[in-house]
């Protein structure tokens, strides 16, 4: 039998999404079980939105997680590289061989065309996608085209009919319409591989035997179907997992619930009680128990067992199982060893010290001062959150740019995190103590507290983002209209 082999694919375009863990966690149980090769693929082909920043993030809250890959690109392996903005030419060549045989076209129409076609298919009502214009393009005029050198892309000729078989390991037989799917772009016009390119001819070239991921990927799987048989290959064998979801049943999102595992791993969550919760998102407790070990799931894993009935991801819930993990699992001193490697140590303490040096009178000082580093969650009281000569209902719009602005910040460290808050106080033309004395409160759940960017910078910006969520609900939080209509707002401002 072939080797089996898997592999996780993310995006480093935001922190990493506890679905990624989740999702990480199942190949390496799949790989672990035959004795597989777990593959780390960066797809950094979205050039304006991919950062190398992201890119460490990944490997950081996996590691944390227990998640370690085989081959990837900070530890190589045979079939890299393993970032795929390092291998356009490899797609560039693939795409090539799939214009000569028929399967794909070149395609010159430009943005304004788009635009107006889409336009049109809006007001019409009519199925959007692209047209086909460029599809059948004689030889002489594509010929022709590419001379004048005209900017193209290279799309997939998609069938026009028919219905395409989705075979998931998970659901069996998914059928859906080839007339849905309109003719994919490959290659965009800077060269860049799509997702969908480079998806099919990474996981081929690097031997991927099965594919876990999201069924929000269900519906690309055509497109995908259809370039292995243009190629004459294999597809691997496909396994959709349901998605995360907030407890009224929506996807997980970052709106209202902490998603990146980073924030986890600083409020003190054990990575092997998030791995357990995360693997009872999609499977029953391994002999009728909620708390069980990697090591047991990969005894018991059994893909016949994956339940897809929506996994809602409970907060109450995973910090039951977390302080079980405590409780029982770890010793005294095995305890203390994990608070040392957590933040109760050296390197955290001096980080600290340079800003509160000046607002101690004695080192009984210190520790009051800084607890709220610690903690998983304040509690700011609202007369603390809304300066004098404000309205309380001033706060949470304020707070929620102060997110979107904080969002925005890339290298987490107190120059960007003051440029980006200056930026709010401008947007709403406050002084922009307005804006810090709110924030202090909602990082510190004091009135006073230490400078306000420095411990932002150390907080980190996921469990600063959380702070400031659970501060805007102290104050009544904001509605999805008027967040909607204050985003418009913000866009445009900026
Ligand atoms: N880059 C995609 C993602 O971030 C990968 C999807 C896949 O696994 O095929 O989810």
């Amino acid at each position: 039998m072939t080797e089996l082999r898997v592999r996780i694919a993310p995006s480093p375009t935001g922190p990493v999404h506890v679905g990624t863990a989740y999702q990480a966690l199942f190949d390496l149980v799949l790989a672990k079980k035959h004795g597989g090769k777990f593959v780390m693929r960066i797809e950094d082909t979205d050039q304006t939105r991919s950062r190398p920043e992201y890119e460490e993030q990944i490997f950081k809250a996996l590691r944390w997680m227990g998640l370690d890959w085989d081959e990837g690109p900070d530890v190589g392996g045979p079939y890299g590289p393993y970032r795929q903005s390092e291998r356009t030419e490899i797609y560039r060549e693939h795409a090539k061989q799939l214009v000569e045989g028929g399967h794909a076209y070149p395609c010159f129409c430009t943005s304004e065309r788009l635009d107006v076609l889409r336009k049109e298919q809006m007001q019409n009502k009519t199925k959007l996608g692209y047209d086909g214009h460029c599809r059948d393009l004689s030889a002489e005029e594509v010929a022709e085209k590419l001379a004048e050198g005209l900017d193209h892309v290279i799309r997939l000729k998609m069938p026009q009919e028919g219905t395409c078989i989705v075979k998931d390991r998970f659901r069996g037989e998914i059928a859906l319409d080839y007339a849905q799917v309109d003719d994919q772009v490959l290659i965009k016009t800077d060269g860049f591989p799509t997702y969908h390119m480079a998806v099919v001819v990474d996981d081929h070239l690097m031997k991927i035997s099965h594919v876990i991921r999201g069924e929000e990927w269900i519906m690309s799987m055509p497109k995908h179907l259809v370039l292995y048989e243009a190629y004459g290959w294999e597809p691997p064998e496909y396994m959709h997992l349901s998605l995360l979801l907030n407890p009224d049943g929506s996807k997980m999102s970052k709106r209202r619930n902490p998603t990146s595992v980073e924030y986890y791993r600083r409020a003190g969550y054990s990575p092997q009680a998030l791995r357990n919760y995360l693997a009872l998102m999609a499977y029953p407790p391994v002999g009728e128990e909620d708390m069980f070990s990697f090591e047991q799931l990969v005894e018991d894993f059994d893909p016949d067992k994956i339940n897809l009935g929506g996994s809602i991801f409970d907060m109450e819930k995973l910090n039951w199982l977390n302080g079980r993990y405590l409780r029982e699992d770890r010793s005294p001193g095995q305890l203390l060893e994990d608070l040392k490697g957590w933040l109760v140590n050296d390197e955290h303490f001096a980080q600290m010290l340079p800003f509160l040096q000046q607002r101690m009178e004695t080192l009984g000082d210190f520790m009051p001062q800084v607890a709220f580093f610690f903690a998983r969650k304040v509690d700011p009281q609202a007369e603390d959150l809304v300066p004098k000569k404000r309205e309380a209902e001033e706060i949470p719009p304020m707070l929620q740019t102060a997110i979107w602005a904080l969002d925005e910040v890339l290298d987490w460290q107190k120059e960007g995190i003051e440029a980006a808050l200056r930026g709010v106080a401008e947007y709403w033309e406050w002084p922009v103590r307005d804006v810090t004395v709110p924030l202090i409160a909602a990082l510190t759940g004091e009135k006073v507290g230490p400078p306000l960017f420095e411990s932002a910078a150390l907080l980190g910006q996921d469990m600063t983002r959380m702070r400031l969520i659970d501060a805007m609900n102290v104050l009544g939080g904001l509605s999805k209209k008027k967040a909607a209509k204050l985003e418009k707002g913000w866009k445009a401002k900026r």
